[in-house]
């Protein structure tokens, strides 16, 4: 049996900073303490967002760290074909429909939840005579997940977190892959949408265990009802605290002075990062 399989899976929009060390060197130390195998996937399906420079910038950086990684590194531009391939099937089995609201649009019509939470979007499809027209006017259109009738045709799921959700969350999670809302699977701007190409490559890549932070806890909802309806296996996930800044906020790419390379520049060494990020 193949043993364990960790990764890595940074979007090139910017430079790593401390939030992806600490995320990146959870997942990498509790790959090498199972002697599982490393995998390094650049997430970089928003061609307008990512560039060459931020990829060379992430292998740099995760070299000085210290991590290694097992097999080729996998770009999911280069993965077309297979989410492709995901997309028709969901598309035939009727789980998938067009959606031509414009931005605009589906903000106007999203629902929040009584207790706050993410504002949502449930379209629907077109009769097939409006579809057809407004596909002939070549009107933009988006392939949406209908999640109730997928999360209906799969039946009840779960997941296994070891880590631990938003609000502590921990052990087994059934899957409430409604709370997403009909999500964008595809769109002709950035072709594959995030859950799909996510879900296709941890598949491909054979990974068993998926190390993030915790923002991406509600990711794991909606993922888990696309790893059934395509008939893929599901991983134990962990998901980890996120680190703040001294003003309390969360890292982001903005921040420049906050980069690996510009804490690197200011001669700061990998062991003194590392010490200060408190792994848990
Ligand atoms: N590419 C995503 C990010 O950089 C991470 C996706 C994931 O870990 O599933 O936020």
């Amino acid at each position: 049996m193949a043993g364990p399989v960790f990764r890595f899976a940074p979007s090139p929009t910017g430079r790593l900073h401390r939030g992806h060390a600490f995320s990146a060197l959870t997942s990498w130390r509790a790959c090498r303490a199972v002697a599982g195998a490393f995998r390094l996937r650049i997430e970089d399906i928003d061609r307008i967002r990512c560039r060459p420079e931020f990829e060379a910038g992430v292998i740099e950086d995760l070299t000085w760290l210290g991590l290694d990684w097992d097999g080729p590194v996998l770009r999911q531009t280069e993965r077309g074909a297979a989410y492709e391939a995901a997309l028709d099937r969901l598309v035939e089995e009727g789980l998938a429909y067009r959606c031509f609201r414009t931005r605009r649009e589906v903000a106007e019509t999203m629902t929040r939840a009584p207790h706050g939470g993410e504002a949502i979007f449930f379209g629907q499809r077109l009769p097939a005579q409006e579809e057809r027209t407004r596909r002939a006017a070549g009107e933009a259109f988006a392939w949406r997940l209908d999640v109730r009738e997928a999360a209906k045709r799969a039946g009840p799921l779960d997941f296994l977190e070891t880590g631990a959700g938003p609000v502590g969350e921990t052990g087994r999670q059934t899957a409430l892959p409604g709370s997403a809302g009909d999500i964008v699977l595809a769109r002709r701007d950035i072709g594959v949408a995030y859950h799909l190409a996510v879900v296709v490559d941890d598949a491909f890549q054979g990974v068993t265990t998926v190390v993030r932070g915790c923002d991406l806890f509600g990711a794991t909802h909606v993922q888990r009802l696309i790893q059934a309806l395509l008939g893929l296996p599901a991983p134990t996930y962990h998901h980890h605290r996120l680190l703040v800044g001294t003003d309390g906020k969360r890292y982001a790419k903005r921040d420049r002075a906050e980069t690996l390379q510009a804490l690197r520049e200011q001669g700061v060494t990998p062991a003194q990062l590392i010490a200060e990020l408190e792994l848990d």
